[in-house]
């Protein structure tokens, strides 16, 4: 159950890799998400539930509202904590990354993992991940979110034993955030039936959902409202629209990691938008966010004009220009994305 058949060898072997290892680091990417905290923790406190020795590193840090996941305090932020997260890294015997499909998403850390003999997993569901260095990999696009292909592993390695509700907790705060609130990406009843495993461990749904998604600050929804009102354009012709952050709207509103998170969806719901971006301007850099309905490729797109990718509905890059320069490159760049558009 819960395994694909294409999978088992790679699950068997990981699973021989947990029994036959004690000393663990667990990485996930830059801006962590609800998944990539998700996924690590659910990892980490099934680690230490087999009494393992177990490090959650991830480049920087994630927004509050995910920090009473169990285990959390434990964690080293490797912008901050450089010195102890490479000697984690050196002890341990066994890496495994979560959520992402390239090292390049793990920026400053990708270096410390390149040429080593660490044991490399990766368990993620991004398309076309790039394998060089990782001795086993657990892709699965179509799977919900990385916790939710953590969870099969897990499960399907025999450990449902140490799946405690710590464990359960982040894997649904992993699957809820990551299908906007079972929204996308979500469709496959093999999910639900995880989700009733999940709370047959003893989760508090309400309370998850009361932690995750109402803990807004009055400023990230006036922010909200400043971008919906003022700094939203409409392109009907190639139905998109996309909306920006400016320096200046950060200060005002005062705009912490993850204040923005989830915005970008918005204009997708604006009756025949299909494909939308939201910009922030940073002090050398312009982060973008794509998010695209049906087969319209977000991920393409970032990739051939933002230096990023993803999904083929949720995807990011970046760019150096100003932001004015890169509004005016999305704009340019639609017209060739026509034939997915209309
Ligand atoms: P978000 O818009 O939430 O930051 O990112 C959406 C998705 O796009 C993420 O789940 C991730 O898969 C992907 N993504 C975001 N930024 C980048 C990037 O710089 N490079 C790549 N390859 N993917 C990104
Ligand atoms: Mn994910």
């Amino acid at each position: 159950m819960f395994t694909e058949k294409k999978e088992i060898d790679t699950i068997n072997h990981i699973k021989e890799i947990i029994l036959q290892n004690n000393e663990f680091v667990i990485i996930s990417h830059t801006n962590p998400d609800g998944d990539a905290i998700g996924s690590s923790f659910a990892l980490y406190n099934t680690l230490i539930n087999m009494n393992k020795k177990a490090q959650v590193i991830i480049p920087n840090d994630c927004p509050d509202f995910l920090k009473w996941i169990a285990g959390y305090d434990s964690i080293l932020l490797f912008q901050k904590q450089k010195k102890q997260s490479i000697e984690a890294i050196n002890k341990a015997q066994v890496i495994i990354m979560v959520d992402f499909n390239s090292l390049e998403r793990i920026e400053d850390i990708k270096p410390f993992l390149e040429n080593n003999d660490k044991t490399k997993i990766i368990i993620d569901h991004h398309p076309n991940p790039n394998t060089e260095f990782i001795n086993y990999i657990i892709s699965e696009p179509s799977a919900s979110s990385a916790s939710e292909l953590v969870y099969r592993v897990l499960y399907s390695a025999g450990f449902d034993n140490y799946i405690d509700k710590n464990v359960a907790e982040s894997i649904y705060i992993g699957i809820i955030t990551d299908t906007g609130n079972l929204t996308h990406n979500s469709s496959n009843p093999l999910t639900y039936q995880i989700i009733g495993n999940l709370l047959k461990k003893g989760i508090n749904k309400s309370l998850i959902h009361e932690l995750t998604f109402n803990v807004n600050s009055a400023s990230r929804l006036m922010l909200l409202g400043k971008l919906l009102s003022q700094n939203m354009k409409i392109l009907t012709e190639y139905s998109t629209a996309y909306m920006y952050i400016t320096l200046e709207d950060q200060k005002k509103y005062n705009f912490t990691t993850g204040d923005s998170e989830g915005f970008v969806n918005y204009p997708l719901s604006i009756k025949g938008i299909k494909f939308c971006a939201l910009f922030t301007e940073n002090e050398d850099v312009i982060k973008i966010s794509f998010r695209s309905k049906h087969k319209i490729p977000a991920n393409l797109f970032s990739q051939k004009h933002f230096n990023g990718g993803g999904h083929l509905n949720a995807a990011g890059g970046r760019i150096k220009l100003s932001l004015n320069e890169a509004l005016t490159k999305f704009e340019e760049h639609l017209p060739e994305f026509k034939e997915f558009l209309i």
